[in-house]
């Protein structure tokens, strides 16, 4: 059975360009509850282990780069198929891709500086959500 929580990112990009309250706003209405919620900041040492998967690909250093370049929002939220349905919300990784009315369309601004992450399986939600969380900040 699909689990009911992901973790989630509003990525360096989004946040600067004042489109915070916005994508929160579209988690909201469609339909997640945010469990914990956090403004912060990846050293380039936590984004490369947070993107760790990755780090053959040729893009790695600049996602690292990127994902440290100024304030994060982290989030964990929860509704029944979460980790499908934010995908689903969230659109395809590059935004020339992504289907109207999803975040990624309407405020991302290229395939690395793609305004948010979602996690893509129950188990990564999980080990993600704790990067960022102790169990005293799930709400
Ligand atoms: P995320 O994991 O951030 O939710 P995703 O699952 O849609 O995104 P991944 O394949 O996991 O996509 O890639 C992680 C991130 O690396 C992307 O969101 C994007 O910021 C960056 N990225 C992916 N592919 C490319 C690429 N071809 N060129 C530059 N950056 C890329
Ligand atoms: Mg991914």
């Amino acid at each position: 059975m699909a689990g009911n929580r992901t973790f989630s990112m509003i990525k360096p990009d989004a946040y600067e360009a004042g489109n915070t309250g916005a994508i929160l706003k579209m988690m909201e209405e469609a339909g997640f509850r945010i469990v914990s919620m956090k403004l912060t900041r990846l050293t380039a040492d936590n984004a490369g282990a947070f993107y760790a998967v990755h780090k053959e690909r040729p893009f790695y250093q600049d996602l690292v780069s990127y994902m440290s370049s100024g304030p994060i929002v982290a989030l964990i939220l929860e509704k029944d198929n979460a980790v499908a349905d934010f995908r689903k919300l969230i659109g395809a990784t590059n935004p020339a891709e992504a289907e109207d009315g999803t975040i990624r369309k309407l405020f991302a601004k290229s395939i690395e500086a793609n305004a948010v992450h979602g996690s893509d399986s129950d188990e990564n939600a999980a080990i993600e959500g704790s990067f960022f969380f102790a169990e005293t900040e799930k709400f």
